[in-house]
């Protein structure tokens, strides 16, 4: 019950005032999103792709509200590129972007966005790898697939991301599961109503198989965006029914999220993609990993009482 609270808080600028101001919360936040700058990442980026594992990086941010920051979170992943260039990573390292903080949600913000988000694949292609598009609420998925369509006439190797609970899911992957694609499928994060998603657990885990099935049965490449053990293995058995080998898809998962899961997939030869968050504007993506798991916020309350 407490997660759709704490999605709810999530959208609450005033509950993002007390929260983003509590001394203690820096170290709860420093779990899930490892630095704050530039500087403070990269030697984040070295540990993990020295410890053979890939990422997937994001500079945390949504939902602003002026054009002008709109191209300050371009300029942004502008800068993570430029610094991540002489580290000669290629795909190794690629982006994740949420098209609400590129100014998709502005008036015009669809041109806007699109916009902003070319010039950071076309930087990202200049150093040898690709964007992929986060999936934010049911309401800002049509622009973000048009947004995907328009960019992969350019750089066909642009991603996307699929939600299991939304209803519409499974459409959506039947029609993304082509040739060139990359689709990362995840169980969904936002709190969205009974009319286009479903509620349940056990209902979502049904669906993610299903889609699953579609994505590892069609000609793209599926990225498997879960910690659940379950799913996981499903995945693994999935792919050796579709014949794929293990370049012909990847597992990827939240930075300080089992860890050592990371490292198991990778030494049994898979490839595992870290999703790498950083920056200040941490909040609505601290939240949603409070509402994953409501041990997370026991936590989180504990060290404020404590300290
Ligand atoms: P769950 O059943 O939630 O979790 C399985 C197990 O994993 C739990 O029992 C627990 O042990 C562990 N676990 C899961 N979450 C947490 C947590 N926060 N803290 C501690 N342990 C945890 N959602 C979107 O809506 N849009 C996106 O673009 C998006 N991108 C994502 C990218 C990646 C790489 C990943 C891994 C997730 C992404 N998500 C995104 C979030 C996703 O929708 C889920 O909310 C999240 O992954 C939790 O679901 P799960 O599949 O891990 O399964």
């Amino acid at each position: 019950m407490l997660g759709p609270v704490i999605l709810a808080a999530s959208r609450s600028d005033r509950m993002r005032r007390l929260i983003s101001a509590a001394p203690v919360t820096k170290q709860v936040v420093d779990r899930f999103i490892p630095g704050e700058t530039v500087d403070e990442i990269l030697p984040i980026v070295r540990e993990l792709t020295d410890n053979g594992l890939e990422l997937t990086m994001d500079v945390v941010g949504e939902d602003i509200t002026t054009p002008e920051q709109a191209e300050a979170a371009r300029d942004a992943y502008l800068e993570l590129i430029d610094r991540l260039k002489p580290l000669e990573l290629g795909e190794r390292a690629e982006m994740s972007v949420k098209l609400s903080m590129f100014g998709q949600a502005l008036p015009g913000g669809h041109e806007l966005a699109l916009a902003n988000v070319r010039r950071v694949v076309e930087a990202a292609a200049e150093i040898g790898t690709t964007v992929t598009l986060d999936a934010e609420d049911h309401t800002t998925l049509d622009s973000m697939f048009a947004i995907h369509e328009e960019l992969r006439k350019d750089f066909p190797q642009t991603g996307c991301v699929i939600q299991a609970y939304l209803f519409r899911t499974e459409e959506d992957a039947r029609r993304l599961a082509a040739a060139g694609s990359r689709v990362r499928l995840v169980k969904g994060a936002y709190k969205e109503p009974a009319e286009v998603a479903y509620q349940q657990k056990h209902e979502i885990d049904k669906a993610y198989v299903r889609i699953l099935r579609t994505l590892m049965e069609g000609e793209g490449y599926p990225m498997i965006g879960s910690h659940d053990p379950r799913l996981i293995a499903i995945a693994q058995e999935l792919a050796r029914t579709a014949g794929r080998k293990l370049d012909e898809y990847e597992f990827q998962m939240l930075y300080g999220i089992r860890s050592e899961e990371h490292h198991r997939l990778a030494a049994e030869g898979h490839r595992m993609r870290v999703y790498t968050a950083y920056g200040t504007d941490w909040y609505g993506y601290f939240m949603r990993r409070l509402a994953e798991k409501p041990a997370n916020l026991r936590f989180f309350a504990r060290s404020m009482i404590t300290k």
